[in-house]
């Protein structure tokens, strides 16, 4: 284990790389916008020049912001989305964007083997208690007994990943010969309200919901098209989101006691 800050070059050597440096939760990118963005050019380059100097295999972790606020339902990886060049989550969408074209440019102009995934939201056990992204917050507030905070009016969309079949498909993506970039979620979409729902459900039916302001730039729907990770990966999620949610919240129980 060697502790370093991708956004100062490093030497050593390497057969593969998965480049997932970069906090992915609005709060904690939003905290620190400059330093994200350091983290998505500086640490992707830096990571990129070190999979050249020693011929490793790259894989980046980009992400469905680079679809920004979609106009387009699913999403598939045609889509070049809409996202907002000066917004609070410019930092991250626009860092992740310059990241994957820096990775097709050292692909193109070096010969660098690499691989781009774009995740979608995902979750599980072992989540920090102040991650701020909505599956913990809920989960943590309805066993804390606090009103679950639902921003704008909940009805804005996103499709969950369990944390387990996400790491399966960058396994495979890492290990086979499609470069991409390619969808990794899953696609079962509920809304904010549903999701808050179905935890209630789950903890406690009586816990409250308390609505606070959208924040700005906020996607209204997000889903995946995974035709691509089915087609070149032999990839989909095994795990739905009840599934997912009762071992997240066992995970969080047995920590919050
Ligand atoms: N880099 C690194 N480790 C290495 C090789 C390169 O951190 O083993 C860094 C290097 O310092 C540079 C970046 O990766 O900032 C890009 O490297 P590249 O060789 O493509 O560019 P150059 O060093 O020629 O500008
Ligand atoms: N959200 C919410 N309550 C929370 C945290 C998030 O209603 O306590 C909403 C948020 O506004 C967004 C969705 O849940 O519409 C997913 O937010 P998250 O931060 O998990 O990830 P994002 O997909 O926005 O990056």
């Amino acid at each position: 284990m060697i502790r370093h800050d991708i956004t100062e070059p490093i030497r050593l050597e390497a057969d593969q790389i998965y480049h997932l440096a970069c906090p992915a939760s609005p709060i904690h990118y939003q905290y620190n916008p400059v330093k994200t963005i350091k983290t998505n050019v500086l640490g992707t380059l830096n990571m990129l020049g070190l999979a050249k100097r020693v011929k490793a295999r790259f894989l980046l972790a980009s992400t469905s912001e680079v679809y920004g606020d979609p106009d387009v339902h699913p999403q598939p990886e045609e889509y070049r989305g809409n996202v907002n060049t000066i917004g609070i989550r410019s930092c991250y969408d626009e860092g992740k964007r310059v990241a994957e074209t820096l990775a097709f440019d050292y692909h193109r102009q070096n010969g660098v083997e690499i691989r781009v995934a774009r995740i979608f939201n995902t979750y599980g056990p072992r989540m920090l208690e102040n991650d701020g992204r909505v599956v913990s917050n809920f989960i943590v507030q309805a066993l804390k007994g606090t009103p679950l905070t639902v921003y704008g009016d909940g009805s804005q969309t996103r499709s969950f990943c369990y944390v387990s079949d996400l790491v399966e498909g960058l396994m495979r993506l890492m290990n086979g010969d499609f470069i991409g970039p390619i969808n990794l979620g899953n696609p079962g979409e509920y809304t904010i309200l549903e999701l808050a729902q179905k935890i209630q459900e789950m903890i406690n039916p009586d816990a409250e919901t308390q609505f606070k302001p959208l924040p700005e730039d906020d996607p209204k729907q997000r889903q995946p098209d995974i035709s691509r990770a089915k087609h070149y990966l032999n990839w989909e999620p095994t795990i739905p989101l009840d599934k997912g949610l009762r071992l997240t919240i066992d995970d969080f129980s047995s920590r919050l006691l």
